[in-house]
């Protein structure tokens, strides 16, 4: 069933009656808050339609709250997710904690085959998934953008690094982003804020790399949307820890505590809770979205919403489900699906390979405080040269860490007590993220029976690994040993982790854009080609999906296709 919690105070309600916006935004998460910031600012009125109910800080944020607090000593209810996140529980956030922020995957069902598992894990609440996301980004370089031409898988994108580095400015200008630079011309440098430090570990593990590769590969801090310095207004990260549970100092970057309240200042944002959107209404005389349909979560009250411009902002496969729900005569498969590609070569990261060691000589050091990031090993293979056995690349994530206190060891007596007190040794981690090609045999489609608790068809989602990206798995192992090597580990284990798609939380690809309206779906601008006044700007759009975490690639379209939009709006086109 649907939360039927009241939304907080101050949230303004707009009456049962349609009422017109100058736009119309769908979702407010990463993206749908950035598109009702630049919207409102450039002076439209808009409001904000989100599917699930209000946030209170106050109440809701947990980084702070310790497990002896919590009713399952934080172990969790497992036979409460097992019957109601039998989903949502694989993705390492979801637990007694955050649970709340996830779906409840009996509201929010989709379907796949047997054979072809995807985990597909969803927010549904005013900030969707930027409450809980890992905050790790990276800037894409022509490597990327001119990946799919060059190699002839997907379609060509229609934009080049050029076109989107100011943006990537202007957002992490906005959202305070630490790192460090690299000059690295595979992960541009960005508009950094100080890095965070590395830990004795990773330090060793960062010169051993450099002794034995020179340039070729990097171990560097992660470059995260977390402040090392106040910035906005905001606190500096105090490094509690645990950010998926939410952060009351809004040290880290999320649409309630940093788009949205920028949105709100402008006093031309409405934020419409518990509005499930159920299609687009398409006008043929105009060729334009004529209305944004929505079932009230709570009442299950239908209306309709009218706006000049809509931006479509509701998660990649939920945008897309939106869109192949918004049947016409015009368009019987689907709104904007001229071209057939809605709902095809969808795509996330694999994820799950690398290796872990040992290091031995700093027992005397430890660390201190819980720094909420790790290492970053940008990518390496098919920069320069040519793998003979893949295309692509990836990246490494991982980080050092002081082993654990021997809690889980046998014993009793003074033995025992005194153990528990020692430190274990120092350890690292490398975990490979990859990626993933663009295929339309990884697709999505309303499924003919399925539906969610609102009565709106569910996905049907068709997803499977590549020969490809199997071999960048097992690449990753290989290569993340060597560093390791050469670094001096002992005990190193390579491994390879077999996990789903969708996992990676990196879902894209369904709405692409591209340079061809018989071929893609979105323009240059992320506007739709069949209705001039949609645009989708969330993952949807990514005609590749590189190896870097992407979540700061929609932010950036999504200001660019903004600023577009006004444009198009002040010379009347729109
Ligand atoms: C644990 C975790 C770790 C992650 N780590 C990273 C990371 O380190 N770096 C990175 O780049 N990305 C990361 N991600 C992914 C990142 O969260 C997403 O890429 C990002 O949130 C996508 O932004 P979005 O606006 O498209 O969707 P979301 O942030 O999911 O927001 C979509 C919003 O739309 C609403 N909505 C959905 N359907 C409808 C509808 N029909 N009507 C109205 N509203 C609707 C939802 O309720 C939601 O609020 C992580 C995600 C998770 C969960
Ligand atoms: S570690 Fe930093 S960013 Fe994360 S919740 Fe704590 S203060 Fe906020």
């Amino acid at each position: 069933m649907p939360h039927h919690r009241r939304p907080a105070a101050g949230v303004p309600l707009v009456s049962r009656r349609a009422a017109d916006y100058d736009a119309i935004v769908i979702g407010s998460g990463i993206t749908g808050g950035w598109a009702a910031k630049e919207l409102t600012e450039h002076g439209l009125r808009t409001l904000v339609l989100e599917a699930g109910g209000p946030i209170d800080p106050a109440k809701d944020f947990v980084e702070h709250v310790q497990p002896w607090q919590l009713h399952f000593r934080g172990k969790g209810d497992r036979r409460t997710m097992e019957k109601e996140q039998f989903i949502q529980k694989n993705c390492y956030a979801c637990d007694e904690w955050s649970g709340k922020f996830f779906v409840n995957d009996n509201d929010n069902p989709y379907t796949f085959d047997a054979d072809k598992p995807f985990h597909w894990i969803r927010g549904r609440q005013v900030g969707g998934r930027s409450i809980m996301w890992g905050r790790q980004v990276y800037r894409w370089s022509d490597l990327d953008f001119e990946a799919n031409a060059k190699d002839g898988h997907g379609v060509d994108w229609p934009i080049r690094y050029a076109d989107i580095a100011p943006w990537y400015s202007y957002v992490e200008r906005f959202i305070g982003v630490s790192g460090e630079r690299l000059g690295l011309p595979q992960l541009p440098d960005g508009e950094f804020l100080k890095p965070m430090d590395l830990n004795c570990a990773e330090r060793m593990v960062r010169d051993g790399v450099t002794r034995r590769f020179g340039g070729e590969r990097v171990v560097t801090i992660g470059r995260c949307a977390i402040l090392t310095e106040n910035h906005g207004g905001r606190a500096a990260c105090h490094y509690c820890g645990t950010c998926e549970r939410g952060c009351i100092t809004r040290s880290y970057f999320n649409s309630i505590g940093v788009t949205l309240p920028a949105a709100q200042a402008t006093g031309r944002l409405t934020l419409r809770p518990f509005s499930v959107v159920h299609s687009l209404s398409f006008d043929p005389a105009t060729r334009r979205v004529s209305g944004v349909n929505v079932i009230d979560a709570r009442t299950r009250q239908t209306m309709e919403f009218k706006a000049r411009v809509i931006f479509l902002c509701a998660s990649a496969l939920e945008s897309t489900r939106i869109l192949l729900n918004s049947r016409s005569a015009e368009f019987p498969d689907g709104l904007a699906n001229s071209s057939g590609e809605v709902g095809r070569n969808l795509m996330d990261h694999v994820m799950g390979a690398g290796a872990s060691g040992t290091l031995a000589g700093m027992e005397d050091h430890e660390s201190y405080g819980n720094r909420p990031n790790g290492t970053y090993t940008p990518r390496f293979r098919n920069v320069t040269t040519r793998h003979p056995d893949f295309l692509r690349g990836y990246a490494f994530q991982g980080g050092g860490w002081r082993g654990g206190f021997g809690a889980d060891s046998p014993g009793f007596g003074r033995e025992f007590k005194k153990r528990l007190r020692e430190h274990g040794p120092w350890g690292f981690q490398f975990y490979g993220f990859g990626e993933c090609l663009p295929r339309p045999t990884n697709y999505v489609a309303l499924d003919p029976v399925k539906v969610d608790a609102w009565g709106i068809p569910a996905l049907h989602i068709n997803c499977a690994w590549s020969d490809n990206e199997q071999k960048l798995l097992q690449d990753m192992s290989v290569t993340a040993a060597e560093m390791l090597e050469a670094a001096g580990a002992t005990g190193i284990r390579p491994f390879v982790d077999h996990n789903p798609p969708g996992l990676t939380i990196h879902e894209m690809g369904t709405a692409r854009m591209g340079r061809d309206a018989k071929t893609s779906v979105l323009n240059a601008h992320n506007q739709a080609w069949d209705a001039a006044n949609l645009f989708c700007t969330d993952g949807a759009c990514m005609a590749s999906s590189a190896n870097q975490n992407p979540s700061i690639t929609y932010m950036a379209l999504t200001a660019r296709a903004v600023d577009y939009a006004v444009d198009q709006m002040k010379r009347n086109a729109l």
